[in-house]
């Protein structure tokens, strides 16, 4: 018997976002900076304790926001995973800074400080870590790293909304980071992002830069009875009617949280067997981290394994997908890399492995998928 497809991915609603859209439109007030994107940036600030969180129309328009704020220059070195996303990169190339791209560790996707410690030198301006799956990497040894070289710590939390380092939240750690609520992301608007300013140094700037180096912020809170030019920026505030809609997401969140992590779990102990008998490598999670039930991976032996393993699931309507193409060996970038080796980027490439993953697989499809991929093995 075929059964229907497995789909990837499948943007959840809670359906409040058409009631909260409909106050938008009743409140006239279309625009940004209205009371969603307030209620929206306050909670992240209440929820994770942040000290300035401010909402942006993606993740990587946050990451080109830290990029400004940094003042990033030609020739200002910014040490950063290759196994990544573009964004993380480009954000910092389009300012003429110099990239230097680290390996992964060995055993998780997760930039390794000990391939970092080396790379640093004194015109190093940042690292710029992610945390991939959600899952975070080891911060507080990146953040001990900047501290004691005086640079400055990002972190690329796209996937890693509510998500711990032992009892910190991500996202809180560095000087700054940024979030996605992109449609593949937990919580989710379309498009959307948030950027995150742990520094106070920053918060006034900020403020500027997101309304076109505008003061209309202090304006809009009646501060100064008309707004004008005063620094840099650009245009970078999502409108009400997508802070209304991210709004009723995040009302949501412990219950999204919640379903994300069941499924996730009834992967992992439903491939354990396959595990066992030597054929792939469940995710690690490491002690100081906590699981946010983003997306759910395995590792395979090989590339040519991974290749026939999602073959024969494409056969039976299950989509799988492998992840990030190392950046340094990228169309764009190879030629300016400087040469170095980064094995564990290679092999995370090659052999990594996603699996559907949605709020509403139900338990019967994921047990289709994991018998499937028994059914490869055997
Ligand atoms: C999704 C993602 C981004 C980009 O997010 P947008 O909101 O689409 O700009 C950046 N970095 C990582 C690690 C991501 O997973």
């Amino acid at each position: 018997m075929v059964s229907k497809s497995i789909q990837f991915n499948k943007p959840y609603l809670t359906g409040k976002e058409q009631t909260y859209i409909a106050e938008v439109l009743e409140q006239g007030f279309l625009q940004s900076g209205g009371p969603f994107t307030k209620m929206c940036e306050q909670w992240f600030e209440r929820r994770f304790g942040f000290s300035k969180a401010v909402l942006t129309t993606s993740c990587t328009d946050a990451l080109e926001m830290i990029s400004l704020l940094l003042e990033i220059e030609p020739g200002d070195e910014i040490i950063l995973p290759s196994y990544t996303f573009v964004s993380t990169a480009s954000a910092f190339e389009m300012r003429g800074a110099k990239l230097i791209f680290a390996d992964s560790c060995d055993d998780h996707p997760n930039m390794d400080v000990e391939a970092v410690r080396p790379l640093i030198t004194d015109r190093t301006k940042a690292i710029v870590v992610m945390h991939y799956t959600g899952v975070a990497c080891n911060i507080k040894a990146f953040r001990d790293l900047c501290d004691a070289n005086d640079i400055f710590l990002v972190e690329d939390a796209a996937q890693a909304i509510d998500a711990k380092f032992e009892d910190q939240y991500l996202g809180g750690i560095g000087h700054f980071s940024a979030f996605s609520f992109h449609e593949t992301k937990n919580i989710q608007c379309g498009e959307g992002g948030l950027l995150v300013v742990n520094d106070e140094r920053f918060h006034a700037r900020v403020e500027f830069m997101v309304e076109k180096g505008t003061d209309r912020a202090k304006f809009l809170r009646g501060e100064v009875p008309k707004y004008g030019w005063v620094d840099i920026g650009s245009s970078y505030q999502p409108s009400e009617l997508v802070a209304a809609f991210l709004l009723a997401q995040l009302e949501e969140l412990e219950q999204i949280q919640s379903t994300r992590i069941v499924i996730w779990e009834r992967y992992y102990n439903g491939l354990r067997f396959l595990e066992d008998a030597g054929h792939i490598e469940l995710p690690v999670l490491p002690e100081f981290a906590s699981n946010n039930g983003h997306l759910f991976y395995f590792m395979c032996s090989s590339i040519e394994v991974r290749q026939e393993l999602t073959k024969f699931l494409r056969s039976k309507s299950i989509a799988a997908a492998f992840h990030f193409l190392r950046l340094h060996q990228s169309e764009y970038f190879k030629n300016k890399h400087d040469g170095r080796e980064l094995p564990n980027s290679l092999k995370f490439e090659e052999c990594l492995l996603r699996l559907p993953f949605h709020n509403e697989i139900t338990p019967e499809q994921q047990q289709e998928v994991i018998a499937a991929i028994g059914e490869f093995f055997s």
